[in-house]
Parts: structure tokens; C-alpha cells; sequence
């Protein structure tokens, strides 16, 4: 009963049923959870990841298991990747593909704000490899063009990125990566696969944190790479057999789980975060507000060219937001406090400049002014939920006065 073709299913029908057939043993409808970390083998098989491959039978769980390979083969699908490799947080997903696509001598130029972990492994872990390192502003072409070297091996690219809602354009990054003989890959974690499928667009590699829409209850962590088997063959080689950074099979069920309704609550996310952008758009003590739905965002015609989705990332500038803050840890009745984002829950939090600019992103100079002439001394993140979108207005309107 498994689906006979992809291409002729829309994405809610191939977010239930792909990767995912009736149980062949018990006829279960829904996938089981196999939590086993060792399997009974009829063969001899090399205890090497060297000698790993598609067709290698299920032998340990850091491996490959059957719980997390219909988690793969559905994001896969999603995705309309060759292949994908589920890992144990973004983070891990993230560090596999720097550690396994990258060597000494060689150069990575990387979008100069997005998510601060992975911001400061460039900075800091890469550069001990002897790896070269230059961040650079991706939502402008011409400075990853400029930044361009004969060493450099790979682009990656933040779109939305962190806090900012920057875009990069994936059609230009890819073109550019390419002309330079290096592979581009993106963090599509903000977007998630409803939004962008930046595969179609020419990159390499997708990279996503399971942990926020794809999960989307924040109850479980997980991390994704998305691309051809021929580039993701390293990755499970090192990044799971070698490096440890395997998911928990209970956390692939679970995410498994939730990417079943991946579609319906990216539609939601985007008409909520949509009401909430307009109000705070027209709310006095609002200075700024960046959501790529909004015609106000700089770039909104991009965003509408490369996303079908808006998703429900927000951010905006208040004066005094250190104020601001303390009354939404105080007085919020809905919204919570609290990092992370994708949730079906409403998060928001202050992201600093100072904070931001000096453990993670050390931008100066005309960088550094740029950051500044859009985040002041700090723009609150809002992940917009899944909630009533005139609860969450009421919400914020008692705290913004
Ligand atoms: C959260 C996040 C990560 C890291 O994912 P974890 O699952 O928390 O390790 C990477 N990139 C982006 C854009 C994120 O939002």
C-alpha cells in the first residue's frame, strides 16, 4: 500500500503517507518505534562506516535505524532530495557537513548573521582545522561573488536568517558557488521544505533543525541534511558512525509524528504571523518591523519570488527593549518567554546587538553599522504559534502598551 508515484501528490497527502507503509508483521497503520540499538544479522558486515552504503542492512543503530529512516524518506520527499540523514540537533546536522565536505586549506564563505551556534563554530572550531573562514552579508550577491576564492569549497547560506529575516537569494548563491567550483548548502530551518526547497533552486545541500517546524511541539530535538546520496555518503560515514551525533529513535517517531500536519500548520503559522506583523506594523510603540510577508520588508519581492510560504518568523524594535522584555516575562499570558522557535506555541525573545555582535556574529566596520540600522540595541524574535492570532495580539498589546 505504499504510494505508487510522488510526483502527482500534493504536499499534505505526501506528509501523511511518504516514507511511511502499514506495519508488514502486525498490519499497523501507523509507523512502530523501534527503539532496538543492535539487529540480528544472516551475513557477515564490515564493522567499518568506511564500507557503509545504501544497501547495507540494518546492523547498529548509530548506523541506521527503521524509525528514523521513514523520518528520512519523508523529508527526503518533502524536500525532493535524493536522500536525507536525520541527526541528533540541528547543530549536529550542521557540524557533519562543515567536518565532512570540508578539509585543511580550504574556504567556506558563510552568511555573517544566522544562528549563533553555527556562527561560532565558523569562527572559532573551523579556523583550529585550518580551515579559512569569511562571513559575509548573502543577502547581497555581490558579496559572496567578492568573497569568492580558488580555495573556497563551500557557501552556506542562512535564508531567513537569524534575527533579522535577511533573504539570500538561492538561485544567484548557487550560480556563484558553482562558477567557483564549490558546493552551496542552506540552512532552511526558518523556511522549512512548505516555504523553500532550495534543492530546485540549485543548492547542494538542505540543512534543517527538526526541532523547530518540522517537529513543530517542541518536545523533541533533531537535525537534517537533505541533498544527493553521493554528497550525504560522508556525512552518515562521519557525522553519525564516527562523530556519535545520532538521533534518538523515540525523537525521529516522535518528529515523524509531527510532520504529519507540516503543511496545515505552515499555513496557519503564515496567517498568524501575518495578522501579528500588520498590528505591530501599526502599533505607535513599534519602531520596526521585519516579516517577509510584509511589503515593507526590503526584500519582499524576493521573498515572494522564492517562498510559498511566508512561515511565521517575525521581528521587530521597540524603544527600551530591555523594559519591554521584563514586562513580557512578567505580564505575558500566552506568549512564552523563551528561545527556540517553529513551535505551535508562541515564543518571543530579546536578541541583544551587544549580546549577538560579540560572542557570535564580531561584526565591525560598515557590517557592523548596517546590523545596527535595523536592530538598534535589539530586535524581539517572535515565533508566532498556532494560537488564536487575536489572543496573541491581545497578548502583546498589554505588554507594548
Ligand atoms: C535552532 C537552529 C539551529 C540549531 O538546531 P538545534 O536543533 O537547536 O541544534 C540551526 N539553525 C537554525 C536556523 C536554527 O534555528
Amino acid at each position: 500500500m505504499a504510494l505508487k508515484t510522488l510526483h502527482d501528490k500534493g504536499s499534505r497527502t505526501l506528509a501523511i503517507h511518504a516514507g511511511e507503509d502499514p506495519d508488514p508483521t502486525t498490519g499497523a497503520s501507523s509507523p512502530s518505534l523501534v527503539m532496538s540499538s543492535t539487529y540480528v544479522v544472516d551475513e557477515e558486515i564490515s564493522f567499518s562506516a568506511n564500507n557503509l552504503s545504501a544497501e547495507t542492512p540494518f546492523v547498529y543503530t548509530r548506523w541506521d535505524n527503521p524509525t528514523t529512516r521513514k523520518l528520512e524518506q519523508k523529508l527526503a520527499v518533502l524536500e525532493r532530495a535524493e536522500a536525507c540523514a536525520a541527526f541528533a540537533s540541528g547543530m549536529a546536522a550542521s557540524t557533519a557537513v562543515l567536518l565532512a565536505h570540508l578539509r585543511a586549506g580550504d574556504h567556506l564563505v558563510i552568511s555573517n548573521t544566522n544562528y549563533p551556534g553555527t556562527a561560532e563554530v565558523a569562527r572559532d572550531t573551523l579556523p583550529r582545522f585550518g580551515i579559512d573562514v569569511s562571513p559575509v552579508d548573502s543577502s547581497d550577491l555581490d558579496c559572496i561573488r567578492a568573497a569568492m576564492r580558488d580555495s573556497t569549497r563551500l557557501v552556506w547560506v542562512e535564508t531567513p536568517s537569524n534575527p533579522l529575516l535577511r533573504i539570500t537569494d538561492l538561485r544567484g548563491a548557487a550560480e556563484i558557488a558553482h562558477a567557483g567550483g564549490a558546493l552551496l548548502a542552506v540552512d532552511s530551518t526558518f523556511a522549512s521544505p512548505l516555504a523553500t526547497r532550495p534543492l530546485e533552486l540549485g543548492a547542494d545541500l538542505v540543512v534543517h533543525s527538526l526541532t523547530k517546524y518540522i517537529g513543530g511541539h517542541g518536545d523533541a530535538m533533531g537535525g537534517a541534511v537533505c541533498g544527493s546520496q553521493a554528497l550525504l555518503g560522508p556525512l552518515r560515514g562521519e557525522g553519525l558512525v564516527h562523530f556519535g551525533g545520532v538521533i534518538s529513535p523515540f525523537n525521529a517517531w516522535l518528529i515523524l509524528r509531527g510532520m504529519a500536519t507540516l503543511p496545515l500548520r505552515m499555513r496557519c503559522h503564515e496567517q498568524n504571523a501575518l495578522a501579528l506583523a500588520l498590528f505591530l506594523e501599526n502599533h505607535a510603540g513599534v519602531e520596526l518591523v521585519r516579516y517577509p510577508g510584509l511589503e515593507s520588508h526590503p526584500q519582499h519581492a524576493l521573498a515572494r519570488a522564492q517562498m510559498d510560504n511566508f512561515s511565521g518568523m517575525i521581528c521587530f524594535r521597540t524603544p527600551d527593549p530591555k523594559a519591554v522584555a521584563q514586562r513580557m516575562m512578567r505580564e505575558l499570558e500566552i506568549i512564552h518567554y523563551a528561545v527556540s522557535l517553529g513551535h505551535h506555541r508562541s515564543l518571543v525573545y530579546l536578541m541583544q546587538t551587544d549580546d549577538l555582535i560579540g560572542s557570535s556574529y564580531r561584526l565591525d566596520g560598515a557590517e557592523l553599522d548596517k546590523y545596527r540600522s535595523v536592530a538598534g540595541d535589539g530586535v524581539f524574535r517572535l515565533s508566532v504559534g498556532l494560537e488564536d492570532s487575536i489572543d496573541l495580539i491581545r497578548d502583546l498589546e498589554r505588554v507594548l502598551g
